[in-house]
């Protein structure tokens, strides 16, 4: 069996070519695409395919844990929140966010282990106490601009 169609079937999703050009584009791209720049990358494969398709398709995968939808807002929608991107790695990372285009990025894995291993585990356990909660998960959001400058 090829690995998505496996993939969709232990996630009780019907395979069909249609999603899984979708899925197949999004897995391939670092660029945390919208429905609408994902449609533009499947639809010069899947010729004929739906921007309504594409993006039910990543609401579905969205729902049964495939991929993540992320919505912010930046400076380039005035303050508005900026169209859906999705993520089609779903492993706690962390994104930086350029605040002047909306474009996600990933950080460097590596930075991101190390930015999370150095959270104080006595305030996260405070957090818990005064809200009277237990916290699973942190997720860190990194905004800014873009420098120009890039280290390799
Ligand atoms: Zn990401």
């Amino acid at each position: 069996m090829d690995r998505i169609p496996a993939l969709f079937a232990r996630h009780n999703i019907r395979c069909t070519p249609q999603r899984e050009a979708v899925y197949s584009a999004l897995e391939a791209t670092e660029s945390h695409p919208t429905a609408l720049e994902l449609h533009g990358m499947v639809a010069k494969k899947a010729g004929g395919i739906s921007l309504a398709t594409v993006y039910n398709t990543l609401e579905l995968l969205t729902r049964k844990g495939l991929t993540r939808r992320y919505v912010h807002t930046s400076a380039s929608t005035g303050g508005r929140e900026e169209a859906a991107r999705y993520d089609a790695d779903t492993r706690s990372h962390i994104h930086f966010i350029d605040d002047q285009t909306g474009r996600l990025r990933d950080i460097p894995a590596d930075l991101g282990v190390d930015l999370l291993s150095k959270l104080p585990a006595d305030v996260i356990e405070q957090i818990e106490d005064r809200l009277g909660v237990r916290i699973d998960q942190v997720r860190i959001e990194l905004h800014g601009d873009q420098t120009g400058s890039q280290a390799c």
